[in-house]
Formats: C-alpha cells, sequence, structure tokens
C-alpha cells in the first residue's frame, strides 16, 4: 500500500516505510471505530457550539487512544515518533473524515515551538494539557494596524517587578473564548531596532485585563474575536524565549502554522469535501472534466506533503518543499467549494454554503496567499524583490 507518508522515497530517519504502513493502517482501523457517523453526516451544517463541543470530544479521545502528540517526545504526553507518523495519521483521518481537533493551535503551532524555545519548567507545565485536550490555544498576532507586517505590532509589555504589563489590541484571534492560553506576540522595547524589539508571552486568557469582542463572520460563525488587553500582567516565567527574541519565535510559530502537519491536516477536510462532491452532489456527470481536474489537485496536495516529509533533514529542500503548500491548498479548497455551491445535491446545501463562506478567508489566514508567493518567489526561486 502506498500511503501519504511513503508515497515519496526516503522517509526521515527511523520513520521505515514498512512502520508507517503499518502505523497506517492501524490507524484506519482505530478511526473507523472513533469518528461519528453524526459528525461525518453534519460536518460543516453544524451550529459553532455544536461543532465546537465535538472538536473538543475529538481532542480528548485522540489523546485517549494514543494519536495526540504523534512527534512529540514521550516525556511530555507525546508518541515519541515522526514527521512521518503525523502524516500518515492525517492521511488516514481524511479518508475517515474526521473532526479537526479544536486544540489545533496548540497541538500544530505550541507545541512544537515549546519545545524549540521553551524553558523545562513551560515545557513540564504545558505541553501535556495541550496534548491531552485539556487546554486550548489562541494565536494574538495580528493587530487592527499590522496584519502582514507582524513586525510593526504595537501592543506594548512594560517590565514591572516579576513580569511585564500588556497594553493594547489584537484582532482576528481565533477560539479566543474557548482558549485557555494565547501566543501572544507583542513588543517589549520602544527604542530598539525592528525585529530586536518583539517578545512572545504564553498569556493566560483568563488574566484580569482581557476582554474580547467577538467578531461575526459571513459564514455565521463568531469564532473569532477582536481581543484588548488593558494592563494585562503576565509573570516572567511565561516569557518564552526570552525578551527581545520574539521574532526568531514568531518564525517558528508561522513556519509550524504554514508547515507539513498543518498541510496534512487542511487535506483531511479538502478530501473530504472532494469525496462529498464525487460520490454525491456530482452524480449526474456534468463537470466530470472540471471534478477530475480537481481531484488529481487534490492529491497533488498530498504528494506535495509526503515530498516535504520526504525532505525533512535538510533544511533547505524542506523549507522549499513547504513553502507553497498554503497557497496550494487554500486556493484548492476555494475551487472545491465554488463548484461544490454550484452543483449541490438538495440534501448538501447547507454544507456547502457554509464551505463556500468559511473557505473564502482561507487565503487570508495564517499569512495571505500574496505574502506567501512573495515568500517562494523570494526565498525559493530566487527572484528579486
Ligand atoms: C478566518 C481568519 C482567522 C484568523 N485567525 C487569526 C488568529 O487566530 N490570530 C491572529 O493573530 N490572526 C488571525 N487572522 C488574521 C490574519 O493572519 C490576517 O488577516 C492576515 O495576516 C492579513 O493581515 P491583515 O488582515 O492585516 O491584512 P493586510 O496585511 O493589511 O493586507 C491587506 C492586503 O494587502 C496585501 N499585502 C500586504 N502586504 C503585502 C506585501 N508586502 N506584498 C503583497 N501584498 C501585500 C495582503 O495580501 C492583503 O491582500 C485570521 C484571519 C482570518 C480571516
Amino acid at each position: 500500500m502506498t500511503t501519504l507518508a511513503t508515497s515519496q522515497a526516503g522517509t526521515a530517519g527511523h520513520d521505515t516505510g514498512a512502520n508507517i504502513v503499518h502505523f497506517e493502517h492501524e490507524a484506519s482501523i482505530w478511526l473507523q471505530a472513533n469518528v461519528s457517523q453524526y459528525w461525518r453526516e453534519n460536518r460543516g451544517a453544524l451550529s459553532e457550539v455544536e461543532e465546537v463541543k465535538i472538536r473538543g470530544e475529538w481532542d480528548r479521545i485522540l489523546y485517549a487512544g494514543g494519536y495526540s502528540g504523534l512527534s512529540i517526545p514521550r516525556e511530555y504526553g507525546g508518541q515519541g515518533l515522526g514527521l512521518a507518523h503525523e502524516v500518515a495519521f492525517a492521511s488516514a483521518a481524511a479518508r475517515a473524515q474526521a473532526p479537526d481537533a479544536l486544540g489545533r493551535i496548540g497541538r500544530i503551532l505550541t507545541a512544537p515551538t515549546l519545545i524549540e524555545h521553551g524553558t523545562q519548567e513551560q515545557k513540564d507545565k504545558y505541553l501535556n494539557p495541550i496534548l491531552s485536550g485539556e487546554h486550548v490555544w489562541c494565536q494574538g498576532f495580528s493587530e487592527p494596524a499590522s496584519g502582514s507586517d507582524l513586525a510593526n505590532v504595537k501592543t506594548l509589555a512594560t517590565k514591572v517587578d516579576g513580569g511585564y504589563l500588556v497594553r493594547g489590541r489584537k484582532t482576528w484571534t481565533s477560539y479566543s473564548a474557548y482558549s485557555h492560553r494565547c501566543l501572544l506576540l507583542v513588543r517589549t522595547d520602544v527604542d530598539a531596532p525592528r525585529y530586536k524589539n518583539l517578545s512572545v508571552f504564553l498569556a493566560d486568557m483568563k488574566s484580569p485585563g482581557i476582554s474580547l469582542s467577538p467578531i461575526k463572520q459571513i459564514s455565521g460563525s463568531q469564532h473569532f474575536s477582536e481581543t484588548d488587553f488593558d494592563d494585562v500582567f503576565i509573570p516572567d516565567s511565561d516569557l518564552l524565549g526570552g525578551e527581545g527574541n520574539g521574532w526568531a519565535v514568531a518564525m517558528t510559530i508561522l513556519k509550524n502554522e504554514r508547515g507539513t502537519v498543518e498541510g496534512a491536516v487542511r487535506y483531511i477536510e479538502i478530501r473530504a469535501d472532494m469525496d462529498l462532491l464525487v460520490n454525491c452532489c456530482a452524480k449526474n456527470g456534468e463537470y466530470k472534466e472540471l471534478i477530475e481536474n480537481l481531484d488529481t489537485r487534490v492529491e497533488l496536495v498530498k504528494w506535495q506533503v509526503s515530498k516535504s516529509v520526504a525532505r525533512e533533514l535538510d533544511q533547505a529542500k524542506f523549507f522549499s518543499a513547504t513553502a507553497g503548500l498554503k497557497v496550494i491548498w487554500s486556493d484548492l479548497w476555494k475551487e472545491i467549494a465554488n463548484l461544490g455551491i454550484k452543483i449541490s445535491c438538495s440534501d448538501h446545501r447547507a454544507h456547502w454554503r457554509h464551505q463556500y463562506l468559511e473557505s473564502r478567508s482561507a487565503s487570508i489566514y495564517s499569512g495571505t496567499n500574496e505574502i506567501q508567493r512573495n515568500i517562494v518567489a523570494e526565498r525559493v526561486l530566487g527572484l528579486p524583490k
């Protein structure tokens, strides 16, 4: 069997092809038994409250089943496996139409960043609750006047005895209302040069002085907010990677946000939408050529993800293989949803309406596609600025 993780020659380290095939097979059996039929039939047409509840439960089911934190070391509650196992699991999850974890920001962004930049105390304190589904995290990067230009954030942390006082406004903070902690990018020095003046904090979302103003999306969902910090105290122990080192920490976070595991998780959702289109909504054969084209491109997302796994040990090649992923999957998802809303069967109109509206934002969040194309042009293709 050729799997998502082994379809490219030469998987990294201990992740031999035979191990991965066996792992993916076992994961498929487990997923068939654990993904609820209710989710499969109604995903994309659920109320936000119900969706959040199912996804939060899924976090805990994953942990109990031993499928949380596959590439996180065992000492922190993970499985101590590799990237290829993460990707193999995503492949099996795509076939099973599994839910997306509510704790995805904690798992995909916070956990690897803690491992790279965190103190032992921070790793001990935060990794296990992320993996067990106990703690949901959000990301406080964007501000009303700086989204793409993150080096220009204005939220200020001022040093006080034992910690910092944070004042400012973040926006588009996804899942803030459900979050226990926030990866917070702030300015800690008003005089230092650009890129040397930032720090990242592991902020407690229940701290006095944090207030949320929900923002309603066009899809009807209200999962993000403006997030105000009014002299919020954050202890020194929750500074991640040292004062003034925020740009390096933020780059680690963004690398993971646009990387292989995220690409594999996105493949799960896009594959499920494509299957719905092919197996149900497109039954009459019209648009055959377009559907075949889209279906092939969904598999190319999978191919590109597995290509990056095969290049995991070579930083430059790994970066080249992952840099375009976000543009590929987000544009494709929009095209699939465009067709879905056009040819939906009567049973799936609500689903396609939701996916159509929701997919509009995919080329904006995690860094806009224009910015990502600039990165590919300059850093992968070596084109002039
Ligand atoms: C659904 C959703 C969820 C989000 N969740 C979060 C979250 O949880 N946490 C968080 O911090 N943020 C979140 N965001 C914010 C997101 O990261 C920003 O919207 C995004 O980075 C763009 O920033 P901006 O909106 O300020 O647009 P701007 O940066 O003002 O950009 C406006 C337009 O100009 C273009 N542009 C800007 N600079 C350049 C350039 N140098 N070259 C070419 N084109 C350029 C952009 O591509 C865009 O089309 C979310 C956004 C959405 C839509």
